[in-house]
């Protein structure tokens, strides 16, 4: 079986709409088809200041959040990135093969530094796609289930992996960013031109899945759409209804022409209305779940004990073999 590896962080407590529908589902797709790796990726988190008591909860509610969305750890690998050594340390192999330029051209980090104000982004901000690439290449993954947002940096481990194997000897396999077009970036429902994303979302812009339904439907409710009354599928035009026909259409099944045709000579209010109560329905068992996890702690530690363990095997592999290639004198 192909491999396939993706992350989430941990940084706020609930996962949002475009995280599922752009990355938790097809991590959900993938356990069919996939040996299949899944993490909660703490050391990323900590880029950005973290209280340490919410960092802790949070990465229990984002585990928890994961299997509620359907990952089954008999089908699937599900781990927190720091119980597993290797990253960090294959994270600093990576950061010697990269080149500061190259870097520097990560337009992810460009924006998440703006937003800190000049001077204030931590360097491991700076590298954090480098440390996405040993993420990556410890795995020897062929498939990143990943949001249209992390294009370039699955670029990006695709040439340094090619830059390692061509210096040292094949060591590492080149890895294809599996982005699904439909759902590769999903709105701010307030600002339909920015991705909906946990740190620069407004509150009524960001859906978050552990939200109250009834805070939901507000949401939905209150979406920007646009002067028109037509209810049609163009992204250019009409990005906010556009952006509501996309979630109605993964979450439902039904096809946009199809919803398009059903809506014809309808008004938006009737759209919101019938999407809010599809959400409510999504939403609700998803909560549900998410709690059960957390009120069984035992349960939820020893998957991510036997995670990390079957993680491990495979990255203390990768990462014996590249210390080898590299000329490490092996510990005796
Ligand atoms: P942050 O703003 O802190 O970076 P985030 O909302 O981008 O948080 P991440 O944990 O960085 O969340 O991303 C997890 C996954 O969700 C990634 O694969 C990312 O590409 C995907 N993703 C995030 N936002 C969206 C979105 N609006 N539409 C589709 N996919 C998304
Ligand atoms: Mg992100």
């Amino acid at each position: 079986r192909p491999r396939a590896l993706s992350g989430i962080q941990p940084t706020s407590g609930s996962f949002h709409l475009g995280n599922y529908l752009g990355a938790i589902r097809q991590y959900v797709a993938l356990q069919e088809t996939h040996d299949a790796f899944y993490m909660v990726v703490d050391l990323h988190a900590i880029t950005m200041p973290q209280d340490p008591a919410d960092l802790r909860a949070n990465t229990r509610l984002s585990a928890a959040q994961l299997l509620a969305a359907g990952l089954d750890p008999e089908r699937c690998t599900l781990f927190i990135q720091s119980h597993v050594p290797e990253h960090a340390q294959l994270g600093w192999v990576m950061n010697c093969i990269t080149g500061f330029g190259e870097a520097s051209r990560m337009t992810q980090f460009k924006d998440k530094s703006a937003k800190q104000g000049a001077g204030n982004a931590t360097v491991g901000l700076f590298t954090y796609p480098i440390l996405q690439v040993a993420d990556i290449l410890l795995y020897q993954a062929n498939a990143v289930p990943v949001g249209e947002d992390q294009r370039q940096h699955i670029e990006l481990t695709r040439d340094l992996a090619e830059r390692f194997n061509q210096r040292f000897g094949k060591t590492f396999t080149l890895p294809a960013a599996h982005i699904v077009k439909e759902v590769a970036k999903i709105y701010d429902l307030q600002d339909p031109a920015i991705k909906m994303s946990k740190s620069s979302s407004s509150p009524k812009g960001l859906i978050n899945l552990l939200d109250e339904p009834k805070a939901t439907e507000k949401k939905i409710k209150s979406a920007v759409t646009d002067t028109e009354a037509e209810i049609r599928f163009d992204a250019e035009k009409k990005p906010g209804v556009s952006n509501l026909l996309t979630i109605y259409s993964t979450l439902t099944g039904e096809s946009v022409p199809a919803l398009e045709a059903a809506y014809e000579g309808k008004g938006y209010g009737a759209l919101k209305t019938d999407l809010a109560a599809v959400m409510v329905d999504f939403v609700t068992p998803f909560r549900l779940r998410t709690q059960a996890y957390l009120d069984d702690p035992e349960t939820l530690d020893s998957i991510l004990a036997k995670g990390a363990e079957k993680a491990r095997a495979v990255a203390s592999e990768t990462l014996a073999q590249t210390y080898d290639r590299l000329g490490f004198l092996p510990a005796k």
